[in-house]
């Protein structure tokens, strides 16, 4: 450990288990809640019908239907929602834009978040925002958005179609590869994202291959947790620079971590061989590059960014917009090298 390392935990409690969702009454009383607002995704109606019925007078009113990537407009509508409730807590149940909208209300009006994460998006582990506007994310770190409570149930994540299973599983092995090159990475940070790994790639392999098997879906949600958690202490880098602006213009989120993600950690290979060892350790196999493209492959997320809808000119752009405040990363990085690995993922050159 050259120069050793700072490391702050992060306060939070988790619940995990399967039909644990009945659990959340007693999660909002414990944070001494009487009007929460529910805020629930596209597909999480029923979960939402039922945690209002289980909340009785504790539902202070629910949003549902989300938009990813957090527009501003519909942070604005919330929170406004939020104060005419006078809401003092707020649930989000859903993926990552469920959880990605409480945080923008927890953002301005200081409410705590219980989360109910149904994807592997790990966003309910860390205290980071992002907020959308004119085709550009903002994102930022601040504790109110940390959720207070996170409640994981597997069985919420039973209806989950392959190809988000499949998306969002490399969203979170996303999570742990950056987490052990990032700034800010640790002895802990790195053994929750080693583990992360090894507990993600055969799970998220048997939830594609049978929907069914809860054990796997266990094992996926609980690999998502250890890489929300690896990813929140330890910090993002390049990689997650690079999503983060092509979902502000507009690209689904899952499906470009896994597109980029063999593609950037192929750049940082010489410059971070430590950490490409231990991913490759964890995936069982001798190149972590080559390991990360196969698992993508595999699971059936292998969409290039040209299919996900990324022109040249809208790469041009993205390099632009990452180069003009670049992400700290262990390899440095130009415009060009953006705009190299934005190349590379629109077409997939140099996949295995
Ligand atoms: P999402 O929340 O948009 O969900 C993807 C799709 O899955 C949606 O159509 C949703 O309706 C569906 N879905 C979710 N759960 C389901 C279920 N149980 N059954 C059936 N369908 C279900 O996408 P996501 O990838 O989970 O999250 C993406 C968003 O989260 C982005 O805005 C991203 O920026 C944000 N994010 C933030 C962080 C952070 O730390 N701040 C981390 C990861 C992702």
């Amino acid at each position: 450990m050259e120069g050793g390392f700072d490391y702050d935990a992060l306060q939070g409690r988790v619940v995990f288990g399967a039909g644990r969702v009945m659990d959340v009454p007693a999660e909002v009383e414990r944070l001494d809640g009487r009007r929460a607002l529910v805020i629930g995704g596209h597909a999480q109606e029923e979960p939402v019908k039922r945690l209002e019925a289980m909340l009785g007078v504790a539902c202070a009113g629910t949003i549902v239907g989300v938009r990813q990537h957090v527009p501003l407009d519909s942070a604005a509508a919330a929170r406004e929602h939020a104060a005419e409730l006078s809401a003092d807590c707020l649930i989000a149940i859903g993926g990552g834009s469920a959880v990605g909208l409480a945080k923008a209300v927890a953002l301005t009006e200081r409410l705590p978040i219980i989360a109910v994460p149904t994807t592997y998006s790990g966003s309910e582990m860390t205290p980071i925002w992002g907020l959308t506007s004119d085709g550009e994310k903002t994102t930022g770190r601040d504790l109110a958005v940390l959720p207070r409570t996170v409640v994981y149930d597997p069985e919420l994540t039973v209806g989950l179609p392959g190809a988000i299973v499949a998306a969002s599983g490399m969203n979170a092995m996303a999570h742990c590869v950056e987490a052990l090159w990032a700034a800010g990475a640790n002895p802990l940070t790195s053994a929750l994202a080693e583990d992360g790994i090894r507990m993600l790639a055969p799970a998220l392999r048997r939830v594609v291959a049978d929907v069914h098997d809860r054990d796997a879906r266990d094992g996926a949600l609980l690999g998502a947790w250890l890489a929300g958690a690896a990813l929140a202490g330890a910090g993002t880098g390049l990689h997650h620079r690079i999503c983060h602006v092509l979902g502000g213009l507009g690209l689904p989120h899952a499906e470009v971590h896994a597109a980029v993600l063999a593609h950037v950690a192929a750049f940082n290979a010489p410059a971070a061989p430590d950490s490409l060892e231990r991913v490759a350790r964890a995936l069982g196999c001798a190149d972590a590059v080559a390991g990360l493209a196969g698992l993508a492959h595999d699971l059936g997320a292998s969409a290039t960014l040209v299919e996900l809808g990324l022109s040249a000119e809208g790469a041009d752009l993205a390099a632009d917009r990452v180069a003009r405040t670049p992400p700290w990363n262990p390899r440095q990085v130009t415009r060009d090298d953006v705009r190299g690995i934005l190349e590379d993922a629109r077409l997939a050159v140099g996949r295995c």
